[in-house]
């Protein structure tokens, strides 16, 4: 689960890193208190950032043509501007994709003068086995840029996750960023909580970019500018305080409806639609989709355990994407019920018709009875025995290829 900006300087500020002081406003006058009260303190530029689940904001575009989500100012009256313009307006970035995103809410900090662009990251290493602490002096620009061109200057630093990350990998790293005299103990400790951060909130990524050398009027200090806090879903059920942090408006309506019925649904940029069971399965049948030339629109595995409520959401959600030109639902019922399945599928279809064509595959736990119940349901579908053959009909439907002669399973 991805949170805000705002939500991960929290998180790292509690735990000792150190971010610029601000707040989070949800309307133009509230950004422009926000300003005076900074300015107030000694502020004498701000930043207003549109809070999305995306990077890339500061070169972003509005819908409205309007350009920056990361924008500097002087006054209050140019953050509450600044702020008008964003509130309610889409946010394109290189990371939304061409619908963009729209911006609710937008973050007012101070914005000091940045002297050196860092970047800093901890993540899981999956081949190393380990969480491991990433760091560039190349922060501020595109990292994905600099690990294509020049891997050099990005430095990895494995944690052994029993020890946890120790006092001397963290001045190693600082002297490899060359942050010395001063900055080396409060790097030490940005580093100490930026570990502890992720570790304690089981995060998946904490990235900081740019982590910044900024001038204050006693000396240099470190801030994070820019943070991004990816949690881990499957330990969010210890953390009933971050689980709140979910933001459902910046998540896909199709996806936030199937988490409601347990779904592993993803949505994906493709036309055939899979309904199966089984993450292996699934992953199998989106492979044989593209074999046969199709786009798969989604994964979604229903489990071994899904009751006939279920399928029927599910089979709901994959019919709500208007993107969608033919359905394949490939079932090996092992645990799973098929005529489960068969009846979700002939639920959904009373509710709410059926559009595109459904190509069908079943095999296994009680499959006649699921013939059974697709036949007396009238349901016009076409009919497949292996899953080659499935995903072949399906691909062909997709495309409009008629070819294929529509009947009961
Ligand atoms: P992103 O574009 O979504 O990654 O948003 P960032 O928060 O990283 O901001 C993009 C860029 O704007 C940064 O790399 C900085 O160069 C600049 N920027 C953001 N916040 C500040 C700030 O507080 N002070 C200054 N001087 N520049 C900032
Ligand atoms: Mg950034």
């Amino acid at each position: 689960m991805n949170i805000h900006e705002f939500q991960a300087k929290q998180l790292l500020a509690a735990r000792g890193l150190l971010v610029p002081p601000g707040a989070v406003c949800e309307t133009p006058e509230a950004a422009r208190q926000e300003a005076e009260r900074l300015l107030a303190q000694g502020a004498s530029q701000l930043a207003v950032k549109a809070q999305i689940h995306a990077g890339g904001r500061g070169k972003g575009v509005f819908a409205d043509g309007y350009r920056g989500g990361v924008r500097l100012v002087r006054t209050a009256e140019e953050a509450e501007a600044c702020a008008r313009a964003m509130l309610g307006n889409v946010l394109v970035t290189r990371q939304t994709g061409p619908s963009g995103r729209r911006v609710r809410r937008v973050l007012v900090t101070a914005a000091p003068e940045i002297r050196r662009e860092l970047y800093v990251a901890v993540l899981l290493d999956r081949a190393r086995a380990c969480p491991v602490v990433m760091a560039s002096t190349e922060g501020g620009v595109d990292i994905e840029e600099v690990a294509a061109h020049s891997p050099d200057k990005i430095v990895t630093e494995p944690v052994d996750p029993l020890l946890g990350w120790q006092g001397y990998q963290g001045r190693k790293l600082a002297v490899t960023l060359g942050l010395t005299g001063p900055l080396l103990p409060q790097a030490v400790r940005c580093f100490e909580a930026l570990y502890r951060t992720w570790w304690e909130c089981e995060a998946a990524l904490v990235e900081i970019n740019p982590f910044c050398v900024v001038a204050t009027p006693k000396g240099e200090t470190l801030l994070a500018i820019d943070a991004k806090m990816v949690l881990e879903d499957n330990a969010l059920f210890r953390h009933p305080d971050l689980a709140a942090l979910r933001d459902e408006n910046e998540e896909s309506p199709l996806e936030v409806e199937a988490g409601r019925y347990q779904l592993n649904y993803i949505k994906l940029d493709g036309d055939i639609a899979c309904l199966v069971n089984g993450a292996g399965l699934a992953m199998a049948t989106m492979d044989i989709i593209k074999h046969y030339g199709g786009e798969p629109a989604n994964f979604l595995d229903v489990g071994g355990g899904a009751n006939v409520e279920q399928v029927a959401a599910a089979f709901r959600i994959i019919m709500q994407d208007p993107n969608v030109k033919a359905i394949l639902v490939n079932i090996f019922g092992g645990i799973m019920d098929c005529d489960v399945i068969a009846r979700g599928i002939v639920t959904a279809v009373r509710e709410t018709g059926l559009s595109v064509p459904l190509v069908v595959r079943l095999e296994g736990n009680n499959v006649e009875a699921a013939r059974r119940t697709l036949a007396a349901s009238g349901l016009s579908l076409i009919s497949a025995g292996s899953m080659a053959d499935a995903a072949e009909k399906v691909v062909a439907a997709a495309r409009g290829l008629g070819q294929v002669v529509a009947g009961t399973v």
